[in-house]
């Protein structure tokens, strides 16, 4: 509930969507329960697990059942009853973290590819791959639930022929959820109907498979849950595949939808349709015996029914008791009393046939649709087993290894791979890198170049701790992972400009959310902190960040940053670890090394990096003889302000970073000059002053005083 015309930011968020606005008594939880117990026939929603706690998810609840009956006026009797999901035993992920970690979305234009579900996505069932995201969306906070996805996993990679049988009899299990939802609804043709009738047939090949599997493994974690649980449906599908024919047409007319044999009256319908079809073309005989006209045809059209036709040439041996009925340019069309009886026997029965399978096919939609939940049930650990058979698929491919995980702080990765963009890249191409993170070394600052691989090596954390959290198999030699409660990642080039918000004041109500959120469970993966500002203020700001981080919250983070001043953090604050990105230079040239290596970076490569992306050489050239005078002159200023006492070294921990050129901002002018341009003259306040300079105090009433205040707020609201 919210003041009309004032979008919740989390909906301006969701791009793209389509919002329906309703009326905020239609979430009064009262009303909502009340309709909830009617449309589901129980007492009180206790049943459901909802309690005096959950008013906002009822009064949700009652307003989407409002919108339901709107949409569908003729009553919704089939709505399988509601299931409370309470968000605890789930990791929630922010829309920033999601998006930067491109899950099951890209950075660049949304789609499924370059993402990690395009990684992880070996299912083979439409209801496979919707679990697949949502499991991506959602991983797990307890380590015993993970473990026992894990267990699952292991038993599928460890049995690479028994893992492919279960391929093999999943594929071309349709999608059962949506087949049944429709069937409920009253929504589906013969041919779903017969598809859902032959996905079920297929799950005892899965059932079996899956016990084969089993049968080998000392524990089989989730794998055996389902098969705990295991039903296929078996009645249902065997009476559909017996009742329908085995392909039948998309609706119920001119092709046959029950199988012969289903229904006597049905099959002796048929037979009186299929005598007088016989009688018909008995009739054309008999009559081309007659006439003698060899060209006489029986026809059947819907206007006129069945017919005889003769040619023009032939139209002078018509006998006398044909009635003309139609006349085309060449022929004529004639009927006969004898025609006329069979085709009443024929087009009665198709129309007593085509009742009768519609009876026939609407009860055994219904018998289907009935059963909703069960078939629910039924997706539910097919998906399962889907998703987890992908998972052994990958890990097997792509050649990951099962994470250790505990209950402790420390975060180890040796030889850890960015799941995606190794997949981009030739073979062995990829370099993996190590990675340590415990209670006496818990931020890492990350510094080196530009294009060293700073992001890869942050995101690739975040994928394989998030990867472990899902119970998948990691892309590392060996993993010893923690159970995280939250996982943030950050990184500074998304911009917002769609949401009408500049690019740092998002980036910093980002940073606010993970300052407010994070604990010392938690996983928080910073890029660029602070550089959509001037370098003082952003450096200042990065600075703070990262000592609330690690004095306040005490989590696990990882700080990519261009700023080398935050290197001199390891000095002040213990649980601080300088890292880079090897580079190695050769000549004047840089060589991306890719490799996570102790230490700070001591300088950018910006300009290296800009003469890689082909800026024309005498900017190159220009810009590093800039450099070279700048740092020059960083180092002049710096002796003359020591050499005066300016600057007062401190041996306190909280003495804050030394800027590489330690120039007061006022000194900041180019190479040390005065600045040249006049600082510019702010016209309102000029004007402001004056206005009241001008002001006779003396012989104001309180009344006037108070007036010209508000004008002048109001003038001064209008000029800035
Ligand atoms: P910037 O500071 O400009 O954002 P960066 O340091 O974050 O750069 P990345 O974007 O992570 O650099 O990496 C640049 C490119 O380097 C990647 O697109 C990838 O092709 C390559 N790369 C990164 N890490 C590795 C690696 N471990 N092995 C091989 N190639 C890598």
């Amino acid at each position: 509930q919210r003041e009309a015309g004032v979008l919740e930011p989390a909906l301006q968020a969701a791009d793209g969507a389509l919002v329906t606005e309703r009326e905020g008594w239609e979430f009064d939880a009262q009303l909502a329960a009340d309709e909830l117990a009617r449309q589901f026939a129980v007492a009180s929603l206790e049943g459901f697990g909802l309690g005096a706690d959950d008013q906002a998810a009822i009064g949700v609840a009652g307003a989407l059942l409002r919108y339901l009956r709107e949409l569908q006026p003729g009553g919704l009797p089939h709505l399988a009853r509601p299931v409370v999901e309470r968000p605890g035993g789930v990791m929630p992920l922010d829309e920033m973290t999601r998006r930067n970690l491109e899950l099951v979305e890209s950075l660049r234009g949304g789609d499924v590819a370059g993402t990690l579900l395009s990684v992880l996505d070996h299912t083979t069932t439409p209801m496979g791959q919707r679990l697949l995201r949502q499991w991506l969306l959602a991983p797990l906070l307890e380590r015993a639930a993970i473990e026992q996805r894990q267990r699952a996993v292991t038993v599928l990679v460890r049995d690479p022929v028994g893992r492919a049988a279960l391929r093999d009899a999943l594929d071309g299990v349709r999608d059962v959820e949506r087949l049944a939802s429709k069937a409920a609804a009253s929504r589906a043709t013969p041919r779903e109907l017969r598809a859902l009738g032959d996905s079920l047939a297929r799950l005892p090949r899965v059932a079996s498979a899956v016990r084969a599997l089993l049968g080998n493994a000392p524990t089989g974690g989730v794998l055996a849950e389902m098969m705990a649980a295991w039903d296929d449906g078996a009645d249902c599908a065997a009476r559909i595949t017996a009742t329908l024919v085995e392909r039948p047409p998309l609706m119920i007319g001119e092709e046959d939808t029950i199988a012969p044999g289903v229904d006597a009256e049905l099959d002796e319908l048929r037979a009186l349709r299929d005598g007088g079809k016989d009688a018909i073309a008995t009739i054309q005989q008999q009559e081309r015996a007659r006439t003698g006209i060899t060209s006489l045809k029986v026809g059947y059209n819907k206007v006129f029914g069945y017919f005889l036709e003769i040619s023009n040439a032939n139209r002078h041996l018509v006998p006398d008791d044909y009635q003309r009925r139609q006349t085309l340019t060449g022929a004529e069309r004639y009927i006969t009393p004898a025609l006329k009886e069979y085709e009443e026997k024929v087009l009665s029965a198709a129309e007593r046939i085509e009742s009768r399978e519609r009876e026939l096919f609407e009860q055994l939609r219904r018998e289907a649709g009935d059963a909703i939940a069960r078939w629910q049930g039924v997706a539910r650990r097919v998906a399962t087993i889907d998703v987890l058979t992908s998972l052994a698929e990958v890990a097997e491919r792509a050649q990951y290894v099962c994470p250790v995980l505990h209950d402790g702080f420390d975060l180890e990765i040796i030889a850890g791979r960015h799941p995606v963009v190794e997949q981009m890249m030739a073979r062995e191409q990829f370099i993996p890198n190590d990675l340590q993170l415990a209670e006496e070394a818990q931020l890492i600052v990350l510094t080196g170049p530009n294009m060293a691989g700073k992001s890869t090596i942050l995101r690739q954390i975040g994928l394989i701790q998030l990867m472990a959290q899902v119970g998948s198999y990691v892309p590392a030699r060996a993993a010893r992972l923690p159970v995280v409660d939250r996982l943030f990642t950050r990184v500074g080039a998304s911009d917002n400009l769609v949401r009408g918000q500049s690019t740092f004041m998002v980036e910093m109500s980002e940073t606010s959310a993970i300052l407010h959120t994070a604990t010392k469970r938690s996983l928080v993966l910073l890029d660029e902190i602070g550089r959509g500002t001037s370098t003082y203020d952003g450096v200042s700001i990065a600075w703070s960040v990262s000592e609330h981080l690690h004095d306040a919250i005490g989590c696990k983070t990882v700080f990519a940053t261009h700023y080398h001043e935050l290197t001199q953090l390891e000095s002040e604050l213990s649980g601080v670890r300088n890292f880079t990105v090897a580079v190695r230079e050769v000549g004047d040239r840089v060589l991306f090394l890719h490799q996570l290596i102790p230490g700070g970076a001591d300088r950018s490569y910006g300009i290296e990096v800009g003469r890689l992306a082909g800026l024309p050489a005498p900017v190159i050239t220009r810009a590093k003889e800039v450099l070279a005078l700048l740092e020059g002159e960083g180092e002049q200023m710096a002796a003359r302000l020591t050499a005066d006492g300016m600057q007062a070294p401190s041996s306190t921990r909280r003495r804050g970073p030394r800027m590489k050129h330690q120039v007061p901002s006022d000194q900041l002018g180019f190479f040390g000059e005065a600045p040249s341009v006049p600082a510019p003259v702010d016209e309102a306040a000029q004007a402001l002053k004056a206005t009241v300079a001008a002001l006779d105090v003396d012989s104001m009433t309180p009344l006037q005083a108070l007036t010209t205040l508000a004008g002048l707020k109001h003038e001064l609201g209008d000029r800035i």
